[in-house]
Order: C-alpha cells, then structure tokens, then sequence
C-alpha cells in the first residue's frame, strides 16, 4: 500500500517549489491508489508562523488538492525522542556533553560541508556508565547518531531520479538527532514520522539528497528497510539561481498565480511539466489526464527554469498554458471563475449577464484578469473616451461612417434582438445602403465596444440590448458630427 508525504515547514508562504513536491506525491498517490499525508513539520519554533501555515493550506485549497491523513510534528515529539532513546540504548548513537554542542542546534536541512563534522574529543568514546550518570545528574547533551566511521562502509540507496548514490561513512558527520533542549533536528523527526506513518515513498526536493544518507542510516538503526526515495529537480530562475522570495519577490509564492488570474487546473498543468514530462509530450492536460500518466520515469534530472522578466513576471508556457484549459473548459465554468474578477473590480455584474459575456470572450483571455482589459465595455455604463477617427472604416471616410451609424440606428429600434435576427437586420440594412456590410459594421463595433478589436459583433449587441446599443450609436454620431 503505497503512502506518501508532503512535509512542509511552516516557514513561509507556499512556494511554488512546494506546491510542485505536493502535486507529484499527490499525482503517485492518486495514481496507485495509495494515501496522501500531509504533514506539518512545524518543529522548527523560532521561525514556526501562523501566517505561514495559513498560506500553505490557502494555497492548498486554491489549488483544489486534498489529502487523506495529516499531522503536525510538534504533537509527535514523544514519538521523535523515544526513536533517538531507541537508538542510543542500542549504542548507535550517544551523547554529547560539550557545551559548544549544547548550545548548536545543528537543524539544517542544508548539507555539511563534506568533512566539516564535528568532533568533540571523548565524547564519542565516553562509557554508557559515565554517559548515564552525568545524564541523570542533569548534565546537558546533544544526542549524536555514531556514524561508523573508518569501517569502510559506503550508505547506498536508490533514487528513482538521480539513481544509484553512495557517500562514505567517512564523509557524513555524526549529526544530531536530539537537541539538548529535548527538541528533535530535522533528521530525527522526519524520519522518525516517516517510519510511524509506515511511509514508501519519499518524494521532496532534490536539496534534500544529500540528507537522504543519514536518513538511511536513522532508517537502519531503527530497524527497518528505507522507503524509496524520488528526489525533484529544483525549480531555478533565469539567471540559474535557486528561486527564492527575498531575490525574485512574488513570483515565487502560489497565492500571486491565483491573484493574478491564473486557473488552478492550469497552474497544476504548469507545475508538472517543471522537471516531468509524459512519453507523448503532451503538454496540454487536465488534472484526470496527469493522474492517469504521471510516473517518476519522466521526472528529469536537470534543474527546471521558471522564465520571468521585471516586465513580464509570468513564465510564456504558464500563459499558453491557462489560455488553453480557458479556451477548452466549460463555459458555465470560466463564467464562475470570471465573476468574482469582474466584481473585485468593482463592476456589479449578475451571474446571468456574465454567462452570456463569456462564451463572446472565451477565446481572447489568457489570464481571468484579461476579462477587465477585453469585456470592460459590456460592465461599465459609459465607454471609456476614444478618438472619433477609430469609427471611420478602412477604405471609407466619415461620411461612410455616418450614414452607416444613422442607418445602424434606424434598424436596431426594430430589429429582433437575437443573434441571427441582427445578422439578417444588419446586412440588409448594408445592401440597402450600398456599402460593404464588413464596411458598415466596423463603425457600429467602435461605437458600441469604444474599440476596434472586439468580440463577434452580434453577439455583442444582443448581449448589450438595445438600449445601451442605441445610446452608444447616438453617441458616436454626435463625435463624428463635433
Ligand atoms: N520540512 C522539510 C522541507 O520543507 C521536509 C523535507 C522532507 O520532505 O523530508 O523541506
């Protein structure tokens, strides 16, 4: 039974790093019928936020991701010390009573510099007698896992990305497992959590690789076989540099996709094709077509570039991306995710009004945002000023333009307002005017929409009435009259 975690640490908003780690254990979990844990690893209480904690499940929830089980560390520290006694009691580990150690707290979940562990004289070498009866007299001590060093011994494991990998003995540190305040290290808790929640796949960011062999070796001293190990390609900027808040600002953390009118099915779709892609390369997929496809054989070892520029914070494919699953999703459900965009700008539009606009603008959106930039003319009242010369047609004059908009007039008072009913109105009207109807209609367009770019014009009308319709030709003759 396949179980795996996302364990993020409460440090920050959810970075998109984070949210790619969560939607692969997700993908493997969903796809093999397995359990999906979600757990806090909030051990860390000086750098632990509320507000941190908070972004993660926001992001979380935007993104429309569940999860089976979850936890929190810090209500698992019996469990956390009782591995590091376990280990102890079987001489693998011991402690350490300098009171330089004492005081580090030797949590990084960075690599040590190779070579760079510490070596308190004696303490290694201290008896379980003389060890014990300075623990019970209240001495403070780190617990230090007694890495077997100079017996020649290589930690091997499996990655199911980067391969077969092996370190020395020699070359890990005797790392801490428990602090001398009693608090687990990194290390100590994950693994300890990983063997109790019966853990078989770890899957998490490839900085952690090099942490994986002294999570062997925890794994090891507690008696039981490693689970599998896939780590993930980091997710790097343009420049190669690791993505991070403080140097690349918003573009970093989840919650600026969703406000800036990203879908999440879109932004998932983007995730994932960050360090993985299908056989097929198929680019383009719904959240059911990555379950049904996903696999760690397609995760790539090379690091995966985010493009961004100041002017241009968001990368070209996530854009092509959230323009494609606008333009093939449902209507009624692009009207939804439209809705609360077009009220937060402050346009009081009915649900029923914005399921008629969206089919009209379906295909010109790339982000929900766009709404405001290409509907802007069906929600505000008065249309933003334009220059008269935009209702002159090309290959015609203001004269054209003219008889075009009074005629346009005289057949939208009567016409039937549908769709075709305009059509058929429209053209006629043209004929018996002798212009080309593509000619009569560029002038109706701009007046009606203030612009010439815009959606099909018949639908345009009927979705606008023919009030405004009317009102706005009016308009466009008294500019052209002026
Ligand atoms: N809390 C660690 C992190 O945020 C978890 C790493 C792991 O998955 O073991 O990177």
């Amino acid at each position: 039974m396949i179980r795996v975690r996302f364990a993020p640490s409460p440090t920050g908003y959810l970075h998109v790093g984070s949210a790619r780690t969560f939607i692969f254990n997700w993908l493997y979990a969903r796809r093999n019928g397995g359990t999906m844990i979600l757990r806090i690893d909030d051990t860390d209480l000086e750098r632990n936020t509320e507000a941190s904690l908070r972004s993660i499940f926001e992001g979380l929830q935007w993104l429309g991701l569940d999860w089976d089980e979850q936890y929190r560390q810090s209500e698992r520290l019996d469990l956390h010390r009782q591995l590091a006694e376990s280990i102890l009691a079987k001489g693998l580990a011991y402690r350490d009573f300098t009171p330089a150690a004492a005081a580090e707290t030797d949590d990084t979940e960075k690599p040590h510099a190779a070579g760079a562990w510490l070596a308190n004289p004696g303490q290694r070498e201290m008896s379980a007698e003389e060890s014990d009866r300075r623990a019970a007299a209240g001495e403070p001590y780190v617990i230090r896992f007694r890495v077997p060093h100079g017996s020649g011994e290589v930690v091997r494991f499996h990655d199911a990305v980067y391969g077969e990998q092996s370190k020395s003995v020699d070359d890990i540190e005797d790392f801490a497992l428990l602090r001398s305040s009693g608090a687990p290290t990194y290390h100590l808790a994950s693994c300890a959590d990983d063997v109790d929640l019966r853990i078989t796949h770890v899957v998490r960011g490839q900085d952690h690789l090099t942490n994986t062999f002294k999570h062997v070796l925890i794994f090891r001293a507690a008696g039981i076989e490693p689970p599998q190990f896939a780590h993930l390609p980091l997710l790097i900027a343009p420049d190669g540099s690791k993505l991070s808040k403080r140097k690349h600002g918003p573009v970093v953390s989840v919650t600026t996709y969703r406000d800036s009118g990203f879908l999440p099915q879109a932004f998932i779709n983007f995730l994932c094709l960050l360090g993985w892609s299908p056989k097929d390369d198929r680019e383009k997929m719904t959240r059911e077509e990555l379950v049904g496809i996903f696999s760690f054989e397609g995760i790539n070892r090379s690091n995966a570039v985010i493009n961004f520029t100041e002017e241009d914070p968001f990368d070209a494919k996530a854009v092509w991306l959230n323009a494609e699953h606008i333009r093939t999703m449902p209507a009624a459900s692009l009207s939804e995710a439209l809705l609360p965009v077009v009220h937060a700008a402050g346009f009081a539009v009915t649900a029923e009004k914005m399921a008629q606009i969206t089919p009209l603008i379906q295909e010109r959106i790339r982000l929900l945002r766009d709404v405001l930039l290409v509907a802007d003319f069906f929600f505000a009242q008065e249309l933003a000023p334009y220059p008269a010369t935009e209702l002159i047609p090309k290959k015609g004059d203001a004269a054209m333009a003219l008889r075009s908009l009074q005629k346009a007039l005289e057949t939208l008072a009567t016409a039937e307002f549908t769709h075709d009913g305009l059509d058929a109105a429209l053209r006629s009207a043209a004929e018996s005017l002798g212009i080309k109807a593509g000619q009569m209609f560029e002038p109706i367009r701009v007046a009606v929409c203030g612009r010439k770019t815009a959606p099909p014009l018949f639908g345009t009308l009927e979705v606008l009435g023919r009030e405004i319709c009317l009102a706005r030709i009016e308009q466009a003759i008294a500019k052209l009259n002026s």
